[in-house]
């Protein structure tokens, strides 16, 4: 989970040993305010237009650490796009394939899924996603009724 506020956020890096650079404070500032599910050029762009020096690889390297933190999640490339998630609890997702937008769905509402010892032959499985993938509400009705778009 990420922190809520950015005091919360500086306690948490220096509990964790990670220096609290301006780049560091200004990603997570440009996260808190965005929404769910980001790709890591969205991210940059925003970062950009307060700090119009930091590169791209500063701001991936800083969405790493956090991944690693725990307090977002990388999802699946998507069609070779890194995308963070917010959401760092284990769900899963509904993937519009028009509009790319991506919907959580929480882990409880889907029955487990396991697989047979012989599929997995010794791999140890921390975990899973699963991507239902279609057209959301908002992209079909566009398309029902074109006029309004
Ligand atoms: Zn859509
Ligand atoms: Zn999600």
């Amino acid at each position: 989970m990420i922190p809520q506020t950015l005091e919360e956020f500086i306690t948490a890096c220096k509990s964790k040993g990670l220096s609290a650079t301006p780049q560091r404070l200004l990603v997570f500032k440009v996260l808190q305010r965005m929404a769910g599910h980001q790709t890591v050029e969205e991210i940059y762009d925003q970062v950009r237009l307060e700090h119009p020096t930091i590169s791209l690889a500063t701001v991936y390297n800083n969405l790493e650490v956090f991944v690693e933190q725990g307090w977002i999640a990388q999802i699946n490339r998507l069609h070779n796009m890194a995308r963070f998630d917010k959401n760092s609890e284990p769900h899963h997702h509904l993937l519009c394939t028009r509009c790319r937008q991506l919907i959580d769905i929480d882990q409880s509402v889907i029955p487990p899924l396991s697989l047979p010892e012989n599929v997995r032959n010794g791999f140890e499985v921390s975990g899973y996603q699963v991507q239902f993938e279609g057209i959301c509400a908002n992209c079909s009705q566009s398309v029902r009724s074109p006029l309004n778009s």
